[in-house]
């Protein structure tokens, strides 16, 4: 179990990005952490060895990427995994058999798809319920409930849970507060401060933030529950490759630097696209037309860069997705690059349209990752993709 130093969690947040987790290599001095490509460890004799055995229990660099990501968030321990489902499927296994689940009906399509076609098989039940309304995640609880499970800002309508008021709800109901902090970060956003007991990560995104891997991470500060996943990491296996846990901390030294930017950027086009003719509506907290505007101010630093745009026409949504020439066509977010996406046929394509269609997903909405690239060359960019021929 990787636990986080004191000295790491005294410091500041850019400081704990550059440096949490990894305090130099002891046989070279290397600045940066070795890519540690083993799978086993020499063993000393029969019980002895550094703790090091085999590399599906411990790897070094994995170690420091799970202390870096726990410094962040301000948690003790933290555990990697080979994607962010991967790390939703470890939190799935604390349950048993007959638990329930309460969870945002708004989470991200591949968790909702998780749920509903693996763990319900298996015996958890789940209630789907507006997490942005604490009033339905109370009436929701029953006394099966193990998980209270929230994402907050949604994917892809950015509607936010109240995470002080669920952190409550699951506290009252002696149930596990589960966050998945992927859109917000911990740059934004830090869940473990609103009560929650476990946060959840897409590495794949922010964190790592260039685009070019895919992992998971949990972390908590609750040494019961640590032991716990700890157990399910090394029991079932879902671990990333140590080459994966680099690239991953290579990113998270410029988190600070890029999310800042993420946010002048999503701020600067939100606006601009708040007042365009053919756009019916902006879905971005960080708007004061944002319903929740208040809530998001309250619980979250900054806004970042994800947006969704409401444009009233699919053959319309279609054509400008189609037309952009920097922000490309393509599913995740978070990278240092702009993406634009179509989640009813991409992202969200798994989640049932009766539901879509619940939660305001229609087909004419579009969603933007807004990058750090110069902003005026992306409202250039989206200006075109909007104009009429
Ligand atoms: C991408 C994503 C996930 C799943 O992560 P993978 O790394 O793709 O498995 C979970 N939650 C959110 C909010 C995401 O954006």
């Amino acid at each position: 179990m990787t636990r986080v130093a004191e000295h790491d969690l005294s410091r500041r947040f850019a400081t704990r990005a550059v440096h949490a987790g990894y305090a130099g290599d002891p046989l070279s001095g290397a600045v940066m952490g070795p890519i540690y490509q083993t799978s086993t460890y020499i063993q000393e004799g029969l019980g002895r060895h550094k703790g090091y055995e085999y590399a599906r229990t411990r790897n070094p660099t994995r170690e420091a990427l799970e202390r870096n990501v726990a410094a962040l968030e301000g948690a003790l321990h933290g555990f990697a995994f080979g994607s962010g489902l991967a790390a939703l499927d470890a939190v799935m296994k604390l349950l048993s058999a007959g638990d329930h689940v309460v969870s945002g009906e708004n989470v991200y399509g591949g968790s909702h798809r998780q749920m509903t076609h693996i763990w319900s098989r298996l015996g958890l039940t789940f209630t789907f319920v507006d997490g942005g309304d604490a009033k339905a995640v109370a009436a929701a609880v029953t006394p099966n409930t193990k998980i209270v499970y929230a994402e907050t800002p949604t994917n892809p309508m950015m509607r936010l849970c109240d995470l002080a008021a669920t952190g409550e709800i699951a506290r009252t109901a002696k149930a596990l507060f589960v966050v998945d902090n992927t859109f917000a970060t911990p740059f934004f956003q830090q869940p473990l401060q609103f009560g929650a007991d476990i946060v959840l990560h897409s590495t794949t995104k922010y964190l790592n933030g260039h685009s070019d891997m895919v992992g998971g991470m949990l972390v908590t500060t609750r040494d019961d529950i640590a032991e716990r996943i700890g157990f399910i990491q090394n029991s079932s296996g879902a671990v990333p490759g140590p080459f994966d846990c680099w690239l991953a901390l290579r990113g998270t030294k410029t988190l600070a630097l890029r999310m800042r930017q993420h946010d002048v950027n999503g701020r600067r086009v939100a606006e601009w696209l708040d007042k365009h003719p053919r756009v019916e509506r902006v879905y971005y907290p960080g708007l004061k037309s944002h319903p929740q505007h208040e809530l998001a101010a309250r619980q979250m630093k900054g806004f970042g860069g994800m947006l969704s745009i409401e444009l009233g026409n699919t053959a319309f949504a279609r054509r400008f997705v189609e037309r952009t020439k920097i922000f490309a066509l393509a599913e995740s977010l978070g990278g240092v690059e702009s993406l634009i996406g179509h989640p009813a046929s991409m992202t969200h394509a798994s989640v049932p349209a009766e539901m879509r269609r619940r939660m305001g997903l229609t087909d004419s909405l579009v969603r933007l990752s807004v990058g750090i690239e110069d902003v005026e060359d992306l409202i250039g960019d989206l200006d075109q993709a909007l104009a009429d021929d």
